[in-house]
Parts: structure tokens; C-alpha cells; sequence
């Protein structure tokens, strides 16, 4: 009897501490920056690092384009140039690679987690069918959620998605579970859609995209995650490996 009312206790203890951190996960009040391991907690706000990750590089190309030839690692590596270049002044901004050189997933987010109050943003073009085109964003901890909707709706203000885009996305990558700061994948358009792979082409067109980018993420170390909607649950999800299976 004692034992089940020790263990009651212990029940009802454990509820109440479950309620609080849900609580807490719902405020409205932004979390302060830095490392935390889950991310179940609402996203930034007055962090001063960006970490910008330009996808794929070295012998790694990513998508490329059947229209311009151009390979998604030469233009994410130009994107995160032009961020920087946008966020300077304001951000301290660090590059996971500043060359053509091929960073494995595990190590971009091993260097990821040097870095304090920061949050990262990899930098993607995509690839599929020929209709599909517009940006994607992708985010798994709750405290990257704010930041990801800033991003997909400037994103979608600048280049309109069209039909079958999966829009915001919350997916277990490497790059959205593994770090321990909030973290974000996007994808700046589709190289596979011949219009938006012209469009993408362009580098005034890119400058556009780095502009409202930066915009996004100034936005987000200002106000939080003030006026991006309700957070998302929390999920303990393990790490994700390369041996997963895409989800
Ligand atoms: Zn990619």
C-alpha cells in the first residue's frame, strides 16, 4: 500500500512536471539561445550567430540542372555568400564551407554544435518532378519552427509554390534533429522545373532570395517566434542516421 502510494506520488509528480514543460513549450514568450539538446522549447530570439550551410560540395554536386547545367553545390555556396553578405553588420555569420569542398553530414553538424547562441540555416535547391516548383523548408525541433515559418513564407512572397510543393515540412533530417541549436534545411527552389531553374539562374533573382533570407532571420532574433503560429508538439525522436530510410 505504501509502495503504491509512494509510486502514486511519483505518477502525479511526473504529470505535473509534464504539464509545466508543455506549458512552457506553449508560451509565447521566446526562448533565450543556445544549445539544448531536444529543442522542445519555443525558438530564439536575440541570438547574434548565424551558421550558414551551403548543401553538398566537393565530389558531392547535389541536384543539377538539366536547363543550365548548373550544379546545386556551386549555387548554394553562392546563396550562403550573398546571406552573409546580407546579415553583416548585424549577425556574426560562419560559413560550414567556404569552397568547393565536400563537409559529411555528421562533421557539418559536429561544427555546428561549437558554435553558442546560433542558430543554422543549410541551403538547398531541389530536385523532382518537372511541374513542381517553389521553396521548401524543413525543421524537427520545436525551436526551429518559428524561424522555418519566417523563412517559407518570405521564401513564398518572393516565388509562389505551385502544385505539389510540400511547402513547411517537418522532417527528421541530420541537419533538423541532430544539431543542438535550432536548425533549419531549406530549399530555394526546384532545378528540375525549367522556369524556376532559369529564374534561380540569375543572380539579381538570387540576391532577392539571400535578401528576404536575411530578412527572415533577423525577424526571428527580434521578435521571437511572435505571430508564426502554434508551436508543433514535441517528439522524442532519436538522432537521425544515413541509415534511415527517408521519411
Ligand atoms: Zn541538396
Amino acid at each position: 500500500m505504501a509502495k503504491c502510494f509512494i509510486s502514486c506520488v511519483y505518477i502525479v509528480f511526473i504529470c505535473f512536471l509534464a504539464s509545466c514543460s508543455e506549458q512552457s513549450i506553449q508560451s509565447s514568450v521566446a526562448s533565450s539561445p543556445g544549445h539544448d539538446v531536444w529543442g522542445h522549447r519555443p525558438g530564439p530570439r536575440g541570438f547574434t550567430t548565424v551558421i550558414l550551410d551551403a548543401g553538398h560540395g566537393g565530389k558531392d554536386s547535389g541536384a543539377v540542372s538539366p536547363y543550365t547545367g548548373q550544379k546545386e553545390k556551386d549555387l548554394t555556396l553562392d546563396m550562403v555568400k550573398r546571406i552573409r553578405a546580407e546579415l553583416s553588420g548585424d549577425f556574426r555569420t560562419l560559413l560550414m564551407r567556404s569552397d568547393d569542398t565536400f563537409v559529411e553530414l555528421d562533421d557539418r553538424v559536429v561544427q555546428a554544435n561549437r558554435s553558442g547562441a546560433a542558430v543554422l540555416v543549410s541551403v538547398h535547391f531541389n530536385s523532382g518532378p518537372s511541374n513542381i516548383r517553389g521553396p521548401e523548408t524543413y525543421f524537427w525541433r520545436v525551436d526551429s519552427h518559428g524561424l522555418a515559418t519566417r523563412l517559407q513564407r518570405a521564401m513564398v512572397a518572393l516565388c509562389p509554390a505551385q502544385k505539389d510543393n510540400r511547402g513547411l515540412v517537418r522532417r527528421r533530417l541530420r541537419l533538423t534533429r541532430n544539431p543542438e541549436i535550432p536548425c533549419v534545411l531549406l530549399e530555394g527552389g526546384y532545378l528540375s522545373s525549367p522556369a524556376e531553374s532559369r529564374l534561380v539562374a540569375d543572380p539579381l533573382y538570387r540576391q532577392r532570395l539571400a535578401r528576404v533570407i536575411a530578412t527572415a532571420i533577423r525577424a526571428q532574433s527580434a521578435s521571437g517566434d511572435s505571430g508564426t503560429g502554434p508551436l508543433p508538439p514535441p517528439i522524442d525522436a532519436p538522432p537521425s542516421k544515413g541509415s534511415d530510410k527517408r521519411q
